[in-house]
């Protein structure tokens, strides 16, 4: 049995005010033992004082990137031993905004990996395929390629306690969310790859939908059997959606 997991990609939105006022709301409105494991990823700046207001609760803390380094002369850089000291638990790493804007590829979200790994805080590696990828039948091939970096390079044995989040980029901030089957057909692949190299870790593997949950889709995409939680981007600015996004999920 895997334990759900909902976490909120706050992306570059949120100030000081705004974040107290979310986390405020959303604390209200989380039960005492929720069926999902939650976390929020703040932006860099917000990390420690949105960690202080989720102190005593049962909401996690992520951070969005972070610096394949662990320390050193690059300026404007976070490793990954500061988010630990900061309260960090989980990372997201190669999210498709890094990937394709900032051209961070999978050799370098493989290190990226390997270094949130090497704190002891868990990755959320986010895979997924373009339009075009899709439109050309190479969904399952891109995917493949995008995990076959970061288990060569770390071992499947550090998909132990890590979390993949299929993310089709055509499904980001669109509006245009994957369906339940599409969702489930790329999750099941996911699966596939990890377990050809170990069974176990892939059996108890967390795999996230994320691209335009909505508290009105998720509990359908939630409900197929690989599907187990979400990675929510703009539904997880606002605490009531988000609070039923988490109340949606399945476990399996
Ligand atoms: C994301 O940024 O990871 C994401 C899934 O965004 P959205 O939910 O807004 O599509």
């Amino acid at each position: 049995m895997r334990r759900p997991f909902v976490a909120g990609n706050w992306k570059m939105h949120g100030s000081r005010v705004e974040n107290a006022e979310l986390i405020e709301a959303l604390l209200l409105g989380v039960p005492g033992q929720p069926t999902a494991e939650i976390a929020v990823c703040p932006a860099f700046v917000h990390l420690w004082e949105v960690g202080r207001q989720l102190k005593a609760s049962n909401v996690l803390l992520g951070a969005q990137s972070v610096c394949a380094e662990p320390v050193g002369a690059f300026t404007g850089e976070i490793s990954a031993a500061m988010l630990k000291d900061v309260g960090c638990r989980y990372v997201i790493v190669g999210h498709s905004e890094r990937r394709a804007l900032y051209k961070e590829d999978d050799a370098l979200v493989a290190r990226k990996f390997l270094a949130v790994h090497g704190q002891g805080l868990i990755p959320i590696l986010c895979v997924g395929e373009t339009l075009d990828e899709r439109e050309r039948g190479l969904t399952t091939q891109v995917v493949s390629r995008q995990l076959g970096a970061v288990l060569d390079l770390a071992g499947v044995a550090a998909f132990e306690a890590a979390v993949v989040a299929y993310e089709p980029v055509w499904a980001i901030g669109t509006g245009k969310n994957a369906t339940p089957a599409q969702a489930q057909d790329v999750h099941a692949h996911i699966r596939s790859v990890v377990d050809s190299r170990d069974a176990k870790n892939a059996a108890r593997l967390r795999i996230l939908y994320g691209g335009s949950v909505k508290a009105s889709n998720a509990h359908e995409i939630f409900a197929m059997p690989d599907v187990d939680g979400g990675l929510v981007g703009g539904a997880s600015l606002k605490a009531d959606e988000f609070l039923k996004i988490c109340a949606a999920v399945h476990v399996h």
